[in-house]
């Protein structure tokens, strides 16, 4: 079916505790992994310090764990892999394809939010206060997602030229989850329908280092009401591990997938093990949003 082994990922930034709109894109790749024989790894995204919230890293790891979704080999960290983005970046800023920006957020705000391409030309040198951006393409780019289908977006006209490194000197998260999904070998990435709107950008920088692009699956995102993520931002109660059954129980049907009322009590593994033998992603709706109060219930 694959040509290359199938290897999926999930990539949590330790901002929160897990929470269960977490949990499911968790889930949905773990599933979408072992549905495949694949290997499914997992990395911190910790690049934005101040973000991080102490302890929330070992809180996900633990629940994962809890939950029976076990990981294959190391833990990745952003944190740690700095240099390497820098080297990126720094090539880029010798070839042109990158520069220097001094431009505020009321600046681009004052543009729709599209950057105008201000600094393309003015060739600022280095500053530590200075974000660096890659000059976006004026065709667009596209791809068909397993669930939602084909979304394209011209790059140039709807973002304009994106931040690879923020002007607080955070490495962008567009710029850093493409490196690693290209080291780590990602072929398949399952993740929340928030983000979306940032694969093109991401496919973009595929482009730029000659990649190969993964498939991308983007399951709904779960609104406790309309326009209310379920988020850490919000305080969704982290998921709890003395529960795990009866949540991963949940969990498995919000995500469409019908499990039958005789799993409800059974361990987490033999959960999982129903559930990646009987995976069907096309059953979730193929929409960017679902209510919570419209999910199946468990
Ligand atoms: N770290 C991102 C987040 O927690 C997800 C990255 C991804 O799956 O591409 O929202």
């Amino acid at each position: 079916m694959h040509p290359q082994p199938y290897i999926g990922r999930f990539a949590p930034t330790p901002s929160g505790h897990l929470h269960f709109g977490s949990l499911l894109a968790a889930l949905a790749s773990y599933l979408d992994a072992r549905s495949h024989a694949g290997s499914w790894l997992l990395r911190v995204e910790d690049l934005d310090q101040p973000r991080c919230v102490p302890g929330a890293t070992d809180h996900i790891l633990r629940t994962l764990e809890a939950y029976g979704m076990v990981w294959d080999g190391e833990v990745i960290r952003q944190n740690q892999r700095v240099a390497l983005y820098q080297q990126v970046i720094d090539n880029w800023l010798d070839s042109g394809l990158a520069y220097y920006c001094d431009c505020s957020r009321q600046h681009i705000a004052k543009h729709g939010g599209v950057y105008p391409g201000t600094c393309r030309n003015r060739h600022l040198p280095f500053a530590h206060t200075h974000a660096v951006r890659v000059q976006a393409p004026q065709h667009e780019i596209c791809f068909t997602d397993r669930l939602q289908g084909y979304f394209g977006q011209r790059l140039a006209a709807e973002v304009g030229d994106f931040v690879v490194k923020r002007r607080d000197g955070v490495i962008a998260y567009q710029l850093a989850v493409v490196i690693d999904d290209i080291a780590q070998g990602v072929t398949d990435i399952v993740r929340g329908a928030d983000l979306i709107d940032s694969t093109p950008r991401q496919l973009w920088l595929y482009q730029l280092l000659k990649s190969e692009p993964p498939r991308y699956l983007h399951i709904p995102l779960v609104m406790r009401q309309q326009g209310e993520k379920l988020s850490k931002r919000l305080a969704s109660p982290p998921i709890d591990t003395s529960m795990a059954p009866a949540t991963l129980f949940k969990a498995i049907a919000a995500l469409a997938q019908e499990p039958p009322a005789d799993l409800r009590n059974a361990p987490v593994g033999e959960q999982l093990a129903w559930a990646s033998n009987n995976w069907s992603p096309e059953r979730l709706p193929a929409a960017l949003q679902l209510l919570e109060s419209t999910l199946p219930q468990a």
